[in-house]
Formats: C-alpha cells, sequence, structure tokens
C-alpha cells in the first residue's frame, strides 16, 4: 500500500508498482504496458509542464526507459469499443434488440454505482467492454498470435488515470483470454498503475522525464483515430460514438462537421443533451459527469419518463481527464486544469487525419484478419462481457421475503 487516499488514513491506495517491477526485472517476462488516453495530457504535470500539453511520445518514450518490453495504445482499444458500442446502440435503436437508453460501459466506478443502487438498469449498460478490457484482450489473443509469444510470459500493465480500473481488472467476467486459450493461467490485465504511479515509478528510477526522447506505440494493437483520442474527457465516447454510427447507418462519412465538433456535448456541463440526425433518424443523447449528476439523472429519468437513446455516464467531474488517479489538482483552479487537459485532447483530435474509429487501419485489420464483423461470434466473446445485480451488498436480502422472514408478521412456519 502507497499514499493514502484518504486525509483521515481511513481508506488506501494499493499500489502494484513493486509487482510491475518485478517483471520487468524477470528476464522470463515480457511485458507489455498499454497507456489510457488521458494519462499523456495529465503526466507532465508531475515534471512541470503546463497542464493540458499533449506528451503522448515522450509517454512512450518514458516507459521504454523503464524497460517496458512493448508499449501499446489504449486509444486502439478505444476504437474497438466504439466498433462495437455502435455497432450494439444500432441495433437497440434500428432493430429492437435491447433496451433503451443504451448506457456507456467504460467507466467501471458507474457500472458498479448502476449494480448497486439502480441494478433495474443493468441491462441498459452496453455489454461492450472497456477501452482498457477491449486493449487487454486484443494484446493477449491477436497481439501474442502476431507476435508469436505465449500469453502465459506477457505481463499486461495498464497505465489509467483511474483507481477504479483496479477493481474492474479483478472482475472474473473481465477474463476473456483464458477462455479463448482454454488456459486457467491468463489474465487480460495483470496489474493497473495510476498517472501518479507512473510518476512515482520514473522519480524511484531516475528517470528525467523532461529529457526523454519521443518513442512511438508498438504495432497491430498500437494505432488511433481522433475518436479513441477522446474517450479521454466528458462527451468524448458520445461523439466518437456518433461519428462511427453514423457511417454505419448511412454509408456516408461524418466529416468535417457538426459530428467532428459536435459542441452540445463537449464542456464542462454537469449534464449535457442533444439530438443528432443520422440519416432519417434523430437520437436522443446525453452526456452526464460527477456522481451526483448520475444519481440525479437517473432518479429523473425514472420520475418524469423522460426518453434517450444513448448516455454516456462518467463518475468523474470531466471525464478520465479528472480520474482519482491523475496529478492532483485542488479548488478553485481544479475546473481550469481539467479544462485544459481537455483542451489538449481535443486539439490533438483536430490534427488528425483520421478522425473515426472505423477509420483506424489497424481496427481494419483487427477486423479482416481476426475477429471478423463486429458483434460476430469471436467479438461477442472476447469484447463483450455481463454486469451483476450487486444490491445485495447494501444489506438488501433478495432471498429474504415477507413470508420467509421470522420477524415478519406475515411470515409463515
Ligand atoms: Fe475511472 Fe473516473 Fe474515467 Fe470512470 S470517469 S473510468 S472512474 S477515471
Amino acid at each position: 500500500q502507497c499514499a493514502a487516499a484518504c486525509p483521515f488514513g481511513a481508506m488506501y491506495e494499493r499500489t502494484e508498482l513493486d509487482e510491475v517491477k518485478a517483471a520487468i526485472a524477470d528476464p522470463n517476462k515480457i511485458v507489455v504496458i498499454q497507456t489510457a488516453p488521458a494519462v499523456r495530457v495529465g503526466i507532465g504535470e508531475e515534471f512541470g509542464y503546463e497542464p493540458g500539453t499533449y506528451l503522448e511520445g515522450k509517454m512512450v518514450g518514458a516507459l521504454r526507459a523503464l524497460g517496458a518490453d512493448y508499449v501499446v495504445d489504449t486509444n486502439f482499444g478505444a476504437d474497438l469499443t466504439i466498433m462495437e458500442e455502435a455497432s450494439e446502440l444500432i441495433e437497440r435503436v434500428l432493430h429492437g434488440h435491447g433496451k433503451l437508453p443504451q448506457f456507456t460501459s467504460c467507466c467501471p466506478a458507474w457500472v458498479k454505482f448502476c449494480e448497486t443502487y439502480f441494478p433495474e438498469y443493468t441491462s441498459h449498460i452496453s455489454t461492450t467492454r472497456s477501452c482498457i478490457a477491449m486493449e487487454a484482450a486484443a494484446l493477449k489473443t491477436y497481439f501474442a498470435k502476431n507476435m508469436n509469444i505465449d500469453p502465459a510470459n506477457i505481463v499486461s500493465v495498464s497505465v489509467a488515470p483511474c483507481t477504479a480500473k483496479k477493481f474492474e481488472i479483478r472482475r472474473p467476467e473481465q477474463n476473456k483470454s483464458a477462455e479463448y486459450w482454454g488456459r486457467d493461467d491468463l489474465r487480460d490485465t495483470d496489474y493497473c498503475l495510476t498517472t501518479r504511479e507512473f510518476a512515482q515509478w520514473l522519480r524511484d528510477e531516475n528517470v528525467d522525464f523532461t529529457a526523454v526522447e519521443d518513442s512511438e506505440f508498438d504495432k497491430y494493437i498500437g494505432a488511433a483515430s481522433g475518436g479513441g483520442v477522446i474517450f479521454g474527457n466528458t462527451g468524448g465516447v458520445m461523439e466518437a460514438a456518433m461519428r462511427t454510427a453514423y457511417k454505419f447507418i448511412t454509408g456516408k462519412e461524418p466529416s468535417p462537421e457538426p459530428l467532428t465538433k459536435l459542441e452540445a456535448v463537449r464542456g464542462m456541463d454537469g449534464v449535457k443533451e442533444a439530438e443528432v440526425a443520422i440519416g432519417d433518424k434523430t437520437l436522443k443523447v446525453a452526456v452526464v459527469h460527477g456522481g451526483k449528476n448520475i444519481r440525479d439523472f437517473l432518479n429523473e429519468m425514472k420520475a418524469n419518463g423522460k426518453e434517450y437513446d444513448f448516455v454516456e455516464m462518467m463518475a468523474c467531474r470531466g471525464g478520465c481527464i479528472g480520474g482519482g488517479g491523475q496529478p492532483r489538482v485542488k479548488m478553485p483552479v481544479a475546473d481550469k486544469v481539467k479544462g485544459e487537459r481537455i483542451t489538449g485532447l481535443y486539439n490533438h483530435d483536430a490534427a488528425m487525419k483520421l478522425r473515426s474509429s472505423y477509420e483506424n487501419p489497424e481496427i481494419k485489420a483487427i477486423y479482416e484478419d481476426f475477429l471478423g464483423h463486429p458483434l460476430g461470434e469471436l467479438s461477442e466473446q472476447l469484447l463483450h462481457t455481463t454486469y451483476v445485480d450487486r444490491s445485495g451488498d447494501l444489506g438488501v436480502r433478495k432471498d429474504v421475503t415477507p413470508e420467509t422472514c421470522p420477524t415478519s408478521p406475515k411470515f409463515k412456519k
């Protein structure tokens, strides 16, 4: 255990930095590290850069300096998430296969909150796995095959802005490569480090981040579109999904605007709503970030019966750029810093040639050479998951009824 996450010492952040360092030192292990979208606009703050400075090349170079055998991009996993999630949305909206609204699934804190407090909505959460989980499943199957590496020798590490991912990687449902290979000694993601732990690791090893030379991600699962880049901020998943859903439904390119700059879902408002015209269909969408906003939104939706087609939910204010594992910022400047991180991601997206997930050449290759097609048999096996009812964690016993409870007046002996 390391830095206390609670000022009163009641709660601790558990680190696996020692385990990762041991894997790096083990010549029999191949350490593959993936980096989430928000890390590249956060890590610089630990070393004196202005908030929002986009440091992708330096981040990759720093991980290589620390001894990573391969560095791959969670943004590729984000593009893969969009391919599946947009396809699932189309199935629900156009073909009536599944409940509406569809909720996003990439935030494990939101997913667990829903399972615990609103279990009646778990069937609304997209079955599509999160971008980190997608990347990890592709790593220990497709990447391992292409690189001719025994997946049991791979140590899969994710560097993320998120403390909740440490929980997500241990969910039994999030372990698809073991099923694929028919062996029980595999886990899709072995360890998760936060952005702050990554910074600590650099300090421990005396790596001067400011002097590190830029490097590029490794191939097969290392390329991304602008849609993958903006996954790191509130509204980004929605905008990326709309770009690809537009292409899938109409057959036309969503560029240049409005879908490559969906203003209505951008910015720091806690709840943002929009109507997005796609072909002859108008999708009603909403983007919600921050725990209280999520609770209020769901209670209001239940009370007033307002209908939506697709809702993005992120537990942290600002989305993942404001995650619990990012460099700490305090009020009153927190929103300003988060806004600068968001601008860093949008600026990079705007400068990219490929803006939509379906355009990513490595995404095309993984479907052509390995998966088949979105929602196909192998995609369903590796890239989709299930959720559970956790309301019992609150002490509500589903197996006890008034008739079986000895303290109830309706108890029947
Ligand atoms: Fe993690 Fe926060 Fe992003 Fe959710 S919004 S995935 S809790 S960093």
